[in-house]
């Protein structure tokens, strides 16, 4: 299997390449030539395996310059149940009558970010052993929140790597700031910015992509790579979990084999929902694919009209990992649905670096119209599904995953549509105490624990340790820059300024 660059098709690389450089030199994210298929008597066979198993089956079909003993070696270390609380992995939780919250936040840092961050340190010094042997890997990673600590949680003391986080300053919850300030391991860095999401993520594309910093680099035996969704390696796991959820449901005996299911996905970067077109387009038996979009409701926008424009006002909400106007990975189902063409994808995308705006074609519409199915909810609306979800259900929501319940409840009031329906649920509530307990209460106190305290006497849900146990740790990194000084904060980290 060959990998190709979304906007330059005669770049064609092996996946090991595709994942130890996390972009194409010429700004384009690399996708498989093709998808393999999967067979109904797969998935059949897919019920009678562990989560390990599954995940070494689906990387196996497109990591084909790895040997089986290498993909075993990645997902065995990955996915223990030590890491993620059971060999489940990604739970299940029946909320309705053919309603099921996906709970992909039982690893180590409490978000769904664990399901590929726990596996890309594997992918990638694998990768970079075979295909970048000997230099040292150096991680750059834009987060608005959950993909750092995550990040961090992957790679501290990987040997061969070095990695530096950015995050936006005012940007993300008391819980991630504490979680990123308070990491430990000797390889990593974390640095905030004066500006948004969108701004850091700009702003390490372009430091990849700086042929003068690139050398730089290569001087010092060293090579960029990324842990953001951009990167391949952080993509394909997430494929993984909706096909092991499928064959969940089989096997539970909620679903019969071949039935068709919605997927209700909370989207910032796109990266999680389009794992679940590229399962789709495998052969896994899916209805509609729902975007859930937070009041930056710039996809619900796209997906209705065709027409892409970030140029709007941006908002800081209580979903902040969804706080995105540039969704990275659409542009990897952008090339699928206009036929590959890699001239389409610089043209769009041209225009969207300089005017903040294009528009698809009819073509590409239409088959947006087919697949998916977009909306939003603003932080009332967010509040207001915690609340109901937990007194009707008992079922406490975090943020992001409320966004996903209350466009899901637009969805079927909008078309009727009974279809039995998986919602992602991509974090634990307690990353985001505040908003969550002013959804189920009056009482907030002001202190991030006594808030962590509060929420587990009313919900009884139990506190992950990972975050009970951040009160005790030093916080190490205190600096916050200028977007303009992220270039050379990075070299001055490297030891190569
Ligand atoms: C990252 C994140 C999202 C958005 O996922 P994308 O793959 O960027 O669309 C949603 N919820 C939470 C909690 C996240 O951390």
């Amino acid at each position: 299997m060959q990998y190709l660059s979304t906007r330059d098709s005669q770049c064609r690389v092996e996946s090991t390449q595709a994942i130890s450089r996390g972009i194409s030199v010429e700004g384009g994210l690399f996708v498989p030539e093709t998808l393999p298929a999967i067979t109904l008597d797969t998935i059949q066979s897919m019920t009678k395996m562990s989560y390990v198993e599954r995940a070494k089956y689906v990387l196996s079909l497109f990591l084909t310059d790895f040997t089986p003993e290498e993909i075993a070696y990645c997902a065995e270390n990955a996915y223990t149940a030590e890491k993620f609380g059971s060999d489940q992995i990604a739970q299940i939780s029946k909320v309705e009558e053919g309603e099921y919250l996906l709970e992909l936040w039982h690893g180590p840092t409490c978000a769904f970010k664990d399901m590929a961050l726990q596996i890309l340190p594997y992918l990638l010094t694998t990768s970079a052993k075979k295909a970048a042997a000997g230099k040292e890997i150096v991680i750059l990673v834009a987060t608005s929140g959950d993909t750092g600590k995550a990040a961090l949680e992957g790679f501290k003391d990987v040997p061969g790597t070095k990695m530096v986080v950015f995050y936006p300053q005012d940007g993300v919850s008391q819980m991630q700031k504490r979680q990123m300030t308070t990491q430990e391991g000797n390889n990593v860095a974390v640095c905030a910015i004066e500006g948004n999401f969108d701004d850091a993520q700009t702003g390490v594309k372009k430091i990849f992509t700086d042929q003068a910093v690139v050398e730089k680099l290569a001087q010092h035996n060293m090579i960029f790579s990324s842990a953001n969704s951009i990167n391949w390696g952080r993509l394909l796991p997430q494929v993984v979990y909706y096909l092991s959820t499928y064959a969940e449901l089989v096997k539970a005996g909620e679903i019969q084999l071949g039935d068709a299911i919605n997927v209700v996905v909370p989207t910032g970067n796109f990266g999680n929902i389009l794992a679940a077109y590229y399962a789709k387009k495998m052969g896994l038996p899916v209805n509609k694919l729902i975007c859930a979009s937070n009041a930056n409701n710039v996809l619900t926008d796209f997906l209705t009209t065709g027409v892409y424009d970030r140029n709007r006002e941006f908002y800081a909400t209580t979903s902040p990992s969804m706080d995105i106007l540039i969704s990275s990975n659409l542009e990897r189902l952008l090339y699928d649905l206009c036929g590959r063409n890699d001239a389409t994808i610089r043209d769009w995308f041209g225009q969207l670096s300089k005017t903040g705006r294009y528009e698809v074609s009819e073509e590409v519409k239409a088959q947006i119209k087919e697949l998916f199915w977009a909306g939003c909810c603003d932080d009332n609306g967010t509040k207001q599904t915690i609340g109901d979800t937990f007194s009707k259900d008992h079922y406490l929501c975090d943020t992001h995953t409320a966004v996903a319940v209350n466009v899901y409840r637009q969805y079927k009031e909008a078309t009727g549509d009974e279809t039995k329906t998986v919602i992602a649920s991509t974090a634990s509530p307690y990353k985001f105490a505040s908003s969550v307990l002013g959804a189920i209460t009056d009482q907030i106190p002001e202190d991030e624990y006594a808030q962590i305290d509060e929420l587990n006497r009313i919900s009884g849900l139990p506190v992950p340790k990972a975050l009970a146990e951040l009160k005790n740790k030093p916080v190490r990194f205190t600096g916050s820059i200028e977007k303009a000084e992220m270039e050379e904060t990075v070299l001055k980290l490297l030891g190569i300024g």
